[in-house]
């Protein structure tokens, strides 16, 4: 094989999406697995709609994925004396010609088309017009589009992932390349900039395949062989309808915010579409870079599971080393913790959340007392009594020593029998106290990580703040 050059070129009409990541992802692992060139190019010739600060958003959620480019960001609107020289090129070799009709007078053919029930088809009729005339007509003043002169042959696109189509002629017309006012449009700029970057491989959406057999011909009459194609499937939601909101966070920005870990979310977002073979799930990026093959990508649509994603996020999180999970945290009080109650804490909670920002709230109780309690807790839990089953429990809690999880389980469960309580009015109360929520890891073992000085105290004033107010029954 040539030395792989491929290019992911997002237009900065919107944030980086789930569904562009994974086409960035998989251009990347592509040109990592066979030593190639990954290039960035920045498609900003939709001047209405593409924002400079999109642009750096995309940029920023890529170098988090780790998706790190060898060449660019090229940007489309810096390059428009490409496109001249190229149409100009096109126009002198025969392979291209202005076309003067008025949007008028194409509006009329559309119209004639639509009468006669069929697709509208450019008639082609300034092909007919002799190059002194084109230009005579130019000089003059005279506005024009350049058209591409399609040849009249079946274009077959043989694509890596979706298979053999073939697109006949009567489908395609001699479409336009540069509008009136010199702009060039999206086919053009595309292909006049996969081979003037020498791309040898085209990775996108399946949207894009209707487009594809325009682009065969531009590179033909660019004079380029064209690149191999490989559509990927779209994503769809759980439920079968194209991935949206409604799904849920679709943006790589989202994720990021919601604490997901890129190695995950990059794992996820390998398997929409490929298959590396062997049942295997989980994977390192090295891993990914060494199996990775456009023929092991399936044509068919890819769910994308959210919880599928969160259980992978959650076992990346128990992978990552203490340090950097603390880097990756970003809380820097945390660090007025003892180092070994951060670490205790961390090992109690970890293992039962899935992203950092469960993480980081289950954490934040050992810095602070609970500023607000849990309104369905105080209902069930605030009334009289349990203020009175607080400072029993408190009280036979202060005399355990060592102040061990297994020493308040057993004296809180002789507790119970002695005063013939469920465990858990004893228990919930104290949740509620030192947490604030009722959904805490096992009550003993947080007690022991918050310390007995601290849990007993804030027993006790919730309690006289239940006394305060009970919640009646
Ligand atoms: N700029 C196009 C898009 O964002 C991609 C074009 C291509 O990959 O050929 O959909």
């Amino acid at each position: 094989m040539d030395s792989v050059r491929v290019r992911f070129a997002p237009s900065p009409t919107g944030s980086l999406h789930v569904g562009g990541a994974r086409t960035a992802l998989y251009n990347w692992l592509f040109a990592r697995r066979h030593s190639g060139t990954f290039i960035l190019r920045i498609e900003d010739t939709d001047v209405e709609r593409s924002r400079k600060e999109l642009t750096s958003q995309i940029l920023e959620a890529m170098t988090w994925l780790g998706l790190s480019w060898d060449e660019g960001p090229y940007f489309q609107s810096e390059r428009y004396a490409h496109y001249q020289e190229a149409a100009n090129r096109l126009i002198d070799e025969g392979k291209a010609y202005r076309a003067f009709e008025t949007p008028e007078e194409l509006e009329a053919e559309k119209k004639r088309a639509e009468a006669e029930g069929k697709a509208f088809r450019y008639s082609g009729a300034c092909r007919a017009l002799s190059r002194e005339e084109s230009d005579r007509r130019a000089a003059a003043g005279e506005k024009f589009v350049i058209r591409l002169l399609m040849p009249e042959e079946t274009i077959v696109v043989n694509d890596v992932v979706q298979g053999r189509a073939e697109f006949s002629p009567d489908v395609l017309d001699d479409f336009v390349l540069v509008r009136s006012d010199g702009h060039p449009l999206y086919h053009f700029s595309v292909c006049v900039d996969d081979a003037a970057m020498g791309i040898t491989h085209v990775i996108r959406g399946v949207d894009h395949l209707p487009n594809t057999p325009k682009h065969v011909a531009l590179f033909r009459a660019l004079g380029v062989k064209p690149p191999v194609f490989a559509h990927l499937g779209m994503i769809l939601g759980t439920d079968g309808k194209k991935l949206s909101k409604r799904h849920g966070a679709a943006g790589v920005e989202e994720f990021r915010e919601m604490g997901f870990l890129p190695q995950a979310l990059v794992n996820f977002l390998a398997l929409l579409g490929w298959s590396p073979g062997e049942d295997r799930e989980r994977m390192t990026t090295e891993e990914m870079i060494s199996l990775f093959s456009l023929e092991r990508i399936g044509p068919s649509p890819s769910r994308f599971d959210h919880e599928k994603l969160a259980w992978m996020n959650g076992q990346s999180l128990q992978e990552t080393p203490e340090p950097e999970l603390l880097a990756l945290l970003k809380a820097p009080e945390l660090s007025a913790l003892p180092e070994e109650t951060l670490h205790a804490a961390i090992g109690l909670h970890r293992p039962r959340t899935k992203t950092l920002v469960e993480l980081r709230k289950a954490l934040s109780i050992y810095l602070e007392d609970p500023a607000e309690f849990d309104p369905a807790g105080m209902k069930k839990f605030a009334r009289r009594e349990d203020a009175a089953h607080l400072r029993t429990l408190a009280a036979r809690l202060s005399s355990i020593e060592p102040f061990t999880h297994t020493g308040m389980e057993e004296a809180a469960r002789a507790l119970a029998e002695e005063t013939g309580l469920k465990l858990g009015a004893l228990a919930q109360p104290a949740r509620l106290a030192l947490t604030g929520s009722l959904a805490s890891p096992p009550l003993f073992e947080m007690i022991e990580v918050l310390g007995k000085e601290t849990a007993l105290r804030r027993m006790l004033s919730f309690a006289g703040r239940i006394e305060a107010n009970p919640h009646p029954h």
